[in-house]
């Protein structure tokens, strides 16, 4: 932003040089792009009154791209200064407030967004009624305002709402209906229904793809979205397939600093960290981090997100303590921007704790997990699969601490929630009760760590093959555990697996993390895994026991 004393930095509508203008924000670049607000605001004022066309407010006249940035943010509080004092139903007036909250939104600012959207929406439900185009852009923006702040049930509630009435009324291929369809199911993956969301993007991609075309912004948002929800469900080379397709064509159609091609860069590189391709991960992680420090600044939650998930691939690549320090930094950042309680926060500070627990900083980790685990419990409910991970990695630090019993207390209740919630036979289950087993064996209690482990077993054997990575390492344990108590391993087990590389795999928490990302209506959540290599430090503790 350094643009120095240089005799090129005037307004490029009165040509003064001081006060110093600012940057528009726009695709106007450079000198090109600087301007006076009060300037602008003249020229807005102008257009609007001579055209009667109020979209000089927000839009550039030279490239016609919209404003960001201070520009965006100075115009529209200038705007709504000028008609706040208007009746609440003047046009004008509810057009302002609805501009005013879309450049709060820009700004990260979801809570003041959303209290302007709710005034504006029931204006307009009230005036214009419940289907017209406005109320329902309305009530997307604001669920998109909520989803935001981590509201999600309240928003995705509100969106199922409008589409029945929008299929019902204009059916199924307005562009209203795609439009709040595709709010919908951006809401449902935010809420982790990644199946369901996989659904109705595919749907919806079908039919935009027909009536709108493969380049339209709307199918590539779409088709990126889809792809999120894909990485969700760990499809990743799926994902990144369709990745790589937007990408190339975002960057050739709306340049590569433009939020929604960054946010598409974040989101393949995710795809690609998450198949192991860690350095190629992290080469674009960083570009994309420097370009959104440049365009949004250091502190945006955009930015913050970025610094994440490059966290997270350093981390995965092995490189531990630069992941640490990033990770400092960003929930720092975050608990200053957007509050301790905020679900990028607690997810932050749940990502810090496993790389400290990974370093085997284990009393740092444990005071930290107890922390996300009451957030958690208070935000997402005590059955949340975050909530449930999150309790399965803080008596993970627990246990490497020696403290069984407690470790063991909240093992048996996350058990006995999956059972209840997902199925006996779910693998999320199966790995709560080899993680109980895990916790019953450190503490001698062999006899019914070995029932369990058996049970585990042979439901696993059934369910996931003979093969999978968590039956031997069931099968490991169960021999370690059986030559522990003193028995010879049973014939079926002989055999099956080596050495005991493998000991206290069992007890590895799992740990679905989500830092989001997003374009203007895209988002991502990254799932960090917890697995079996994230626990060599109780491996390493049971060895000593064993020997
Ligand atoms: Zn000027
Ligand atoms: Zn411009």
């Amino acid at each position: 932003m350094a643009q120095g004393g240089s005799d090129e930095d005037v307004c490029l509508i009165c040509h003064e040089a001081s006060p110093p203008p600012i940057q528009s924000g726009c695709a106007c670049r450079g000198s090109a792009g600087l301007a006076h607000l009060g300037c602008r605001v003249t020229a807005a004022q102008t257009l609007a009154q001579r055209k009667g066309d109020a979209q000089w407010w927000w839009t550039c006249q030279t490239c016609e791209q919209g404003f960001t940035g201070a520009m965006c943010m100075g115009l529209a509080n200038a705007w709504w200064s000028e008609v706040r004092d208007r009746g609440a139903e003047d046009p004008g007036r509810l057009s302002a407030a609805g501009n005013l909250a879309s450049s709060l939104f820009s700004q990260g600012r979801y809570a003041e967004a959303g209290n302007m959207q709710r005034e504006v929406l029931a204006v307009l439900t009230r005036v214009l009624g419940a289907e017209h185009h406005n109320t329902l852009v309305t009530v997307g923006n604001l669920a998109l305002s909520l989803s935001y702040q981590g509201k999600h049930a309240e928003a995705e509630e509100m969106l199922r709402e409008g589409l029945a009435v929008m299929r019902r009324v204009r059916g199924a291929e307005d562009p209203d209906t795609l439009a709040i369809a595709g709010n919908l199911a951006n809401s449902l993956l935010s809420r982790g229904k990644y199946a369901e969301a996989e659904e109705m993007q595919r749907e919806l991609l079908a039919v935009m793809k027909r009536v709108r075309g493969v380049e339209h912004p709307d199918t590539l948002t779409t088709t990126g979205n889809l792809a999120s929800s894909l990485t969700g469900q760990e499809k990743y080379a799926e994902a990144e397939k369709m990745e790589r397709e937007v990408l190339a064509v975002m960057k050739r159609v709306r340049g590569a600093e433009h939020p929604d091609t960054l946010a598409t860069a974040i989101n393949l590189a995710l795809s690609v960290s998450r198949q192991g391709k860690y350095e190629e991960a992290i080469r674009m992680q960083r570009e994309v981090l420097a370009a959104r420090t440049r365009v949004l600044g250091a502190e945006h939650r955009e930015t913050l997100a970025t610094a994440d998930n490059l966290a997270s691939s350093l981390f995965y690549q092995g490189n531990c303590a630069e992941a640490e320090e990033m990770q400092r930094e960003v929930l720092a950042a975050l608990q200053r921007v957007l509050g301790a309680e905020h679900p990028d926060t607690v997810t932050a500070a749940s990502n810090l704790a496993i790389s400290l627990a990974d370093q085997e900083k284990h009393a740092e980790a444990e005071e930290m997990q107890r922390k996300v685990l009451v957030l958690r419990k208070q935000v997402l409910g005590a059955e949340h699969r975050d909530t449930l991970t999150t309790a399965d990695n803080l008596a993970l630090a627990l246990l490497c601490q020696g403290k069984h019993a407690e470790a063991e207390k909240i093992d048996r209740e996350v058990f006995a929630v999956m059972k209840r919630v997902r199925g006996a036979e779910h693998p999320d289950t199966l790995s709560a009760a080899g993680n109980l087993a895990s916790c019953l064996s450190r503490q001698g209690k062999y006899a019914e760590a070995i029932q369990m482990q058996r049970e585990v077993l042979a439901t696993q054997k059934r369910v996931l093959g003979a093969e999978h990575s968590d039956v031997l390492i069931a099968v490991n344990n169960l021999e370690r555990w059986l030559f522990e108590q003193g028995e010879h391993a049973e014939e079926e087990f002989k055999g099956s697996v080596g050495a005991e590389r493998q000991a206290g795999a069992g007890a590895a928490a799992k740990e679905p993390e989500a830092q989001l990302e997003e374009g203007e209506e895209s988002e991502v959540h990254a799932t960090r895994k917890r697995a079996a290599e994230g626990s060599h430090a109780c491996a390493d503790a049971s060895k000593r026991t064993k020997q």
